[in-house]
């Protein structure tokens, strides 16, 4: 096991880079302590598979530090950084029966047969391949092509890391929700740091403990499931993670108070520095918004059932504001009039969550 440290990371895959935008990494400064569950969440694109190599020393970054335990790894070659890797797309040998292919990095490694048999067999009980290690791997389906890759990612003892790269990609839904509990409940047993990449939200919230969140190649909120959900530091958080996500308002700040289409809006934690600021937004969630008897003057547009909520949609002016509401309950037709929790309410000065110490990436 090993703490990572990033030091002013900064990749492009251009010769010359000039623009933020050649950067497929703009600047990443972690510390991921050992032992911890991580995902790295964010959309295609935003730079987690390029960060991932760069851990693994698949790339090597243009600019900054790879460390572990302290020691500059940068230079060093994959194998001598003791790290598996699990790919988005299953990388097996297929002439080779199941057993081999969990098997092989054990024996690649010089690991007796006995102590290879013992892990062999716990690693394809816990993914449910017992049945199948005398098979063939390429007689199998693709999740459980997925699935032997992911076994030879956790089958070493002996490794700083265990990375896995948006691993259920091609893995059937129903199955999906079962590796991930396993994979959960695995970590919690081992204790190896394990990082995950995905960027769908739901699998990062229920694997990790502290969940990294990227955009455009940098790290915009790193918390834990409930602070990314409380207290988003960037819109895009809100946004990205919710179901419906945050509402993001444009607004107005006057007389020491947040406007939104002409009315104010009572926020417990004060608005925080915005001076300067180009775009002044509202960030409040579904789950804070509720019917009032005044407020803000809304037109209700649509319900939706969602199980054990609806999701109600309505209309200020230009924007749209969703809120949840219990089931059974009341929901006015036509015009009503929204409340927000104070509470739960915040501004965002150019997409960041203004105030003290919230801005400048992170
Ligand atoms: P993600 O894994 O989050 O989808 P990537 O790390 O794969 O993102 O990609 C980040 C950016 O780098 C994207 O703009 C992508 O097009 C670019 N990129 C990734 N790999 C390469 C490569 N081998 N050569 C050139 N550009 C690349
Ligand atoms: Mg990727």
């Amino acid at each position: 096991m090993a703490k990572i440290g990033l030091k002013a990371l900064r990749h492009s895959y251009l010769a010359n880079p000039g623009a933020e935008e050649d950067w497929a990494l703009r600047q990443i400064d972690l510390d991921w302590s050992d032992g911890g569950a991580y995902a790295l969440l964010g959309p295609s694109g935003c730079g987690k598979t390029t960060l991932l190599n760069i851990i693994s020393g698949l790339v090597t970054p243009t600019e900054g530090a790879v460390l572990f335990d302290g020691t500059d790894v940068t230079a060093l070659p994959p194998d001598q950084r003791n790290i598996a890797q699990v790919f988005q797309f299953p990388v097996i040998y297929d002439t080779m029966t199941v057993y081999n292919n969990l098997a092989f990095p054990l024996r690649n490694r010089g690991i007796g047969e006995a102590r290879v048999d013992i892990r062999v067999r716990e690693i394809a009980e816990m993914l449910e391949l017992s049945d199948l290690l005398d098979r063939r791997a390429s007689g199998l389906s693709p999740d459980g092509k997925q699935k032997i890759s992911m076994g030879r990612g956790l089958v070493r003892e002996d490794v700083n890391v265990i990375m896995f790269d948006e691993p259920l990609t091609v893995i059937d839904p129903h199955l999906k929700w079962k590796l991930r509990s396993k994979l959960k409940e695995l970590h919690q047993r081992v204790r190896v740091t394990m990082i995950y990449v995905t960027h769908d939200q739901t699998e990062a919230l229920t694997f990790a403990d502290q969940v990294v969140v990227m955009q455009d190649g940098v790290v915009v909120q790193i918390g834990t499931p409930v602070e990314l959900f409380e207290r988003p530091a960037h819109t895009f958080v809100g946004h990205f993670i919710g179901s419906p996500g945050m509402n993001v308002l444009p607004c107005e700040v006057r007389d020491g108070g947040a406007f939104f289409n002409g009315v104010q809006v009572p926020i417990d934690e004060g608005i925080g520095r915005t001076e300067g600021a180009r775009r002044l937004e509202l960030g409040v969630r579904p789950e804070f918004v509720r019917f009032a008897e005044a407020g803000i003057p809304v037109e209700v547009v649509k319900v939706s059932d969602a199980g054990r909520h609806r999701i109600i949609e309505t209309r200020a002016g230009g924007s749209r504001i969703h809120l949840l509401a219990p089931l059974g309950g009341p929901v006015p037709e036509g015009a009503a009039h929204l409340a927000f929790d104070p509470a739960r309410t915040r501004v965002y000065a150019d997409g960041w969550l203004a105030g003290a110490n919230s801005g400048g990436g992170a």
